[in-house]
């Protein structure tokens, strides 16, 4: 029988750590290929290709190499990938997930994964995630979802997952959703259809700053206040509650809007942003009325992803009709 092909990347974090003598931390040292060795089950499954394209802790992946990585990805599915996987760390999965997800133009699945605790660890769960990630990457039922994140079981659509514990096994979630679909005795089951996605072009410029600042009680406008003059190009801001800031940054805010796009997002993890409840300076429909816009379910980590690829294919026209769905 003629296998499908399935194309893997791994780019480091925690699946690929270990300590490289006892006592010390975990550093990422182990390659695609060492990780490919430890699951010949998959063999059986899929013609299977790797490359470790990086060996990186996830908090120094930046978008220009993620657009690297998009290129290999799109190459493979060029070249008869029935799915692909990428393997990386957990710390900002989330947002390469949101990122990935824009721009990914094909109905073949992209599947993230990776690893709460590294190889060398006892229930080390990094195998399990990656051989449930080629799971979800071969599975018909997988096509025209776009970019999903495989961990501990469950599945989780790009928009809605969060990283949501530090350390535990458990640590991702999609809050109000909940994950899109779980692994069942090794088989893929959905518990929704697919959703409506956005994909955009890959950005031609990379050169933009968009700033992510969150709001906090008693906080100083220093930083905010000097954004446009330090060269941002967007500003994202972690609102309070349903996109709210204080008086002070309001007062700042309707400068920086006459500038550069502002977008308020919830910083409660849960939840969108209002548009017409609250009326006090500061509040939603206030710095609607100054210029910003708002989050609707984006988390601000995702809609700095959002800001800066619409920034990057001269876009930003279209924000506010990105900004509401889940
Ligand atoms: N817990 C993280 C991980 O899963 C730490 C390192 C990283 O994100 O690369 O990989």
């Amino acid at each position: 029988m003629d296998l499908p092909k399935l194309a893997i990347a791994a780019l480091g974090g925690t699946v690929s750590m270990q300590a490289r003598s006892a006592g010390e931390g975990v550093i990422p040292t182990v390659s695609g290929e060492t990780l490919l060795a430890s699951l010949p089950q998959l063999r059986a499954m899929a013609r299977v290709t790797v490359e470790t394209l990086g060996l990186l802790p996830s908090a120094s992946l930046d978008f220009e190499f993620l657009l690297s990585v998009l290129g290999w990805a799109n190459e493979q599915v060029e070249q008869g990938a029935t799915g692909v996987v990428i393997t990386q760390g957990t710390d900002t999965l989330e947002e390469t997930a949101a990122f990935f997800d824009y721009l990914w133009a094909h109905d073949e699945p992209l599947v993230l994964t990776g690893a709460m605790r590294s190889a060398d660890q006892a229930g080390a769960d990094g195998p399990a995630n990656f051989l449930d990630g080629c799971r979800v990457a071969l599975a018909v039922e997988s096509r025209r979802r776009g970019v999903q994140v495989v961990m501990n079981g469950q599945i989780h659509s790009a928009g809605a997952v969060r990283k949501t514990d530090s350390l535990a096994l458990q640590a991702f979630s999609s809050a109000i959703v909940g994950p899109v679909g779980l692994m069942v005795e090794g088989n893929v089951h959905y518990l929704r259809p697919p959703g409506q996605r956005t994909v955009l072009p890959v950005p031609q410029r990379t050169s933009q700053n968009v700033a992510l600042l969150e709001a906090s009680l008693s906080a100083d406008s220093l930083l905010l206040e000097n954004i446009v003059a330090l060269g941002y190009d967007g500003l994202v801001i972690g609102g309070f509650g349903a996109g709210h800031a204080s008086e002070r940054w309001a007062d700042a805010i309707v400068h920086i809007a006459e500038k550069i796009p502002v977008v308020i997002a919830t910083r409660t993890g849960s939840g969108s942003t209002a548009r017409s409840s609250y009326g006090f300076i500061g509040s939603e429909r206030d710095l609607i009325d100054k210029g910003a816009f708002m989050a609707g379910f984006l988390c601000p980590r995702k809609a700095r992803i959002l800001l800066w690829l619409l920034i990057g294919c001269q876009r930003q026209d279209e924000l506010e009709h990105h900004l509401t769905p889940l």
